[in-house]
């Protein structure tokens, strides 16, 4: 037995845990109805704003007064410790992936639940309630303070701009001890490393002109697909692993004309940030080859999207913490690797993994997301170790 295992022993032995992890199990039913709940309010990218007002009522019967929200529209509700340490924050995200016109009703047939957006990341929402709710029902005094937060903008195009504002110089979560994100569901994996991501918009344009007429004039679609096959060319890395995704192209606007301008975004990933550093300068140097090929042409690269990559040291109190408060729920903790909410703290040293809530979930990102209630109370539960053994009890 580790030691943390062994302070776990201790930890889940007094009875205001016990009530708390009792609380989890006996009110199933009530955090699936709040998942239910969260997950049937729209939340599309940059409109999270009426789940945001639902979620801050939701804890405000916890953390009563001390819900706010802040400059990007974060819910942020302070649950007080014994002594004013740097607080932990304990957050799941506000914001989907589709857009405002998705019906996100969702249905039910026994333990399974159909909806978009019902596991990712209702299901975390509605964990983060619970959580707060059950350290209330066993009136868990903590030793640091905790922070529940709702964040907006996790998904793709919110370029994780409520974590980004939350750990900014001005941010509530500045002086953070430590970070973990509620996301979705599952009960193993334990991601401690953040993938980054750059994305890039590449633009070309030129005078256009007639097909006929006006042919040899420098044609921005010709240069787009000779740039495009130049970095689909680009060696990549596998250890660590780096992506390149031409994902979206466009231009032209007629089948008679040489186009005035031509597009394509580009996703970039890696598994460390030198590699993805060094993939970025190969694309710059690419589109440099291109500016000299083609001197009348206009080539402009844009940064659209930032997720930097960090990583929090496996073997720091937080990560054991989550291997042991897994393996108390009798699970095999897996370490993963991904682009969440985690990121940002992870760029600033703070210990910080993002763990799902338990239950099963697939076809996330899609209409026919689902989740499946198995071990869901479990989840929750080991969300509850993984933090009270962080930041510990008033006389433990
Ligand atoms: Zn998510």
């Amino acid at each position: 037995m580790s030691d943390m295992q062994i302070r776990l022993a201790e930890l889940s032995g007094r009875a205001d845990v016990a009530a708390a992890v009792d609380y989890l199990h006996r009110e199933d039913e009530s955090t699936l109805a709040t998942q239910i709940a969260l997950s049937e309010i729209p939340a599309p990218p940059f409109q999270e704003a009426r789940r945001a007002e639902r979620l801050a009522e939701l804890l405000d019967t916890t953390c009563a007064g001390r819900v706010e929200r802040d400059a990007t529209g974060n819910v942020i509700g302070r649950r007080s410790g014994v002594v004013d340490a740097p607080p932990m924050v304990v957050a799941a995200h506000l914001d989907t992936v589709f857009p405002g016109d998705v019906d996100v009703r969702v249905t039910r047939d026994g333990p399974v639940l159909r909806g978009p957006g019902i596991s990712d990341d209702a299901r975390g929402l509605a964990a983060l309630v619970a959580l707060s709710r059950a350290l209330d029902a066993g009136d868990v005094r903590t030793r640091s303070p905790l922070l529940f937060v709702g964040t907006v903008g996790e998904e793709g195009p919110g370029d994780l701009r409520g974590v980004k504002q939350l750990f900014a110089e001005n941010g509530h979560a500045r002086a953070a001890g430590a970070f973990v994100s509620l996301d979705g569901a599952g009960l193993e994996r334990i991601v401690a490393e953040g993938l980054g991501s750059r994305r890039y918009r590449i633009t070309l344009d030129g005078p256009g002109g007639h097909s006929w007429v006006d042919f040899g004039t420098p044609n921005p679609a010709h240069a787009l697909v000779a740039l495009g096959s130049r970095l689909s060319g680009l060696p990549l890395g596998t250890e660590p692993k780096t992506t390149l995704t031409i994902a979206r192209v466009g231009g032209g606007k007629s089948i008679n004309a040489i186009p005035q301008s031509a597009w394509m975004e580009i996703d970039l990933r890696g598994a460390k940030a030198a590699a993805l550093a060094s993939l970025v300068r190969e694309v710059e140097r690419a589109v440099g080859v291109e500016r000299e090929r083609q001197p009348d042409l206009n080539i402009r690269m844009e940064m659209i999207g930032d997720r930097p990559g960090g990583a929090t040291d496996p073997d720091c109190d937080l990560v054991r913490a989550a291997v042991a408060a897994t393996l108390k729920v009798a699970k095999e903790p897996r370490m993963a690797l991904s682009s969440t909410d985690a990121n940002i703290p992870m760029t600033l040293g703070i210990p910080a993994i993002t763990i799902g809530c338990g239950g099963e979930a697939g076809k996330a990102h899609t209409t026919d997301e689902w989740y499946r209630n198995t071990d869901g109370p479990a989840g929750i539960e080991r969300a509850l170790y993984t933090l009270l053994l962080t930041v510990g009890l008033e006389d433990a």
